[in-house]
């Protein structure tokens, strides 16, 4: 279970044992939800939110495409975010907004089921597991393909998109790996199941671009950022299976994985087979950065007041 006292649901902070929906909501049979996950880290200066404007404006546009209106303004999910933070009294947070369709009819139509909207936040450590920052993770190459752009839109970060991301993962971990890659529509490297994907080869970073069905990550981004700053050659391109295996060094990124570096792919070593040096430099400035300590990206930091 999720240790967190209360959840702000639809305006009100409300008890996590009472944070409850109806069986009969459409977004249980339909997978009608947008969601972002965000987290908040501890600095000198307080608890601070890593890209709140960039997740928060991803989040409208998540529902902006399933053409689903949330009902409160972006400052208001703001302040509800910090507001959640501190009543729980966490230092550090991952934070979970969901927009989803509440109950009223059972109609593939959504538009008759109110728009709900909660945020919950709780302590969470590395995602794939304190070692994996440094040791890396064990990766496969997933038998699921991404999205066809043509099918469901992945720059929407939807509930139902998760059922993919599942099957990625499940399958992963039954074959005694730690996550899942996934090749695109045509065949070349996408992501992983909740994770952006970097490649470093000759000293320059690759990453898929925005046309491989991967969601436009928000750690990704800063990644570019950080990496470009640091002097690294940071290309968008496509990416073939086959350059994974030869890759001097791999790299997830996501808010959740933060910077976890790839051991190997299909029982292939990369690399060193843990984290590479180009990836310890960027892991490093990552986590310099999110804890208020390279004034160069404060304002990607909002402080909790
Ligand atoms: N891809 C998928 C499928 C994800 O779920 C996530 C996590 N939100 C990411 C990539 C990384 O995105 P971000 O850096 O914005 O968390």
């Amino acid at each position: 279970m999720i240790n967190t006292k209360k959840i702000w649901m639809n305006g009100e902070m409300i008890d996590h044992d009472n944070a409850n929906v109806h069986v009969l909501s459409h977004v249980m049979h339909y997978g009608t939800s947008f969601f972002e996950g965000i987290r908040a880290y501890k600095t000198e200066e307080g608890t601070a939110i890593f890209r709140l404007d960039e997740h928060i404006d991803r989040l409208y546009n998540s529902c902006k495409i399933y053409r689903t209106e949330i009902p409160y303004t972006k400052e208001e999910i703001k302040k509800a975010i910090s507001d959640t933070i501190k009543i729980n009294g966490i230092k550090t947070a991952y934070i979970r907004p969901l927009v989803y369709r509440g109950y009223n009819s059972l109609g593939v139509n959504p538009s008759n089921c109110p728009v709900e909207t909660m945020i919950a936040t709780w302590e969470w450590g590395a995602y794939l597991g304190e070692e994996a920052l440094t040791q890396g993770v064990d990766v496969c190459v997933s038998s699921w393909r991404r999205l066809a752009p043509n099918t469901m839109p992945t720059a929407a970060k939807a509930g139902g998109n998760y059922l993919s991301s599942q099957l990625i993962k499940v399958e992963a971990l039954e074959n005694g790996y730690d996550e899942g890659i996934a090749l695109d529509y045509s065949g070349n490297v996408s992501e992983g199941s909740g994770e952006n994907l970097f490649v470093i080869s000759n000293g320059k970073i690759y990453s898929p671009q925005s046309g491989s069905s991967a969601l436009i990550g928000i750690t990704r981004d800063s990644v570019i950022t950080i990496a470009r700053d640091l002097g690294y050659e940071v290309v968008e391109e496509t990416i073939s299976r086959e350059s994974l295996y030869t890759a001097d060094e791999l790299f997830f990124s996501g808010t959740a994985a933060e910077i976890t570096p790839i051991a190997s792919v299909d029982k292939i070593k990369i690399g060193i087979g843990k984290r590479g040096p180009i990836t310890e430099k960027i892991q490093e400035a990552f986590f310099e950065m999110t804890e208020g300590k390279n004034i160069k990206y404060n304002s990607w930091l909002t402080y909790i007041k």
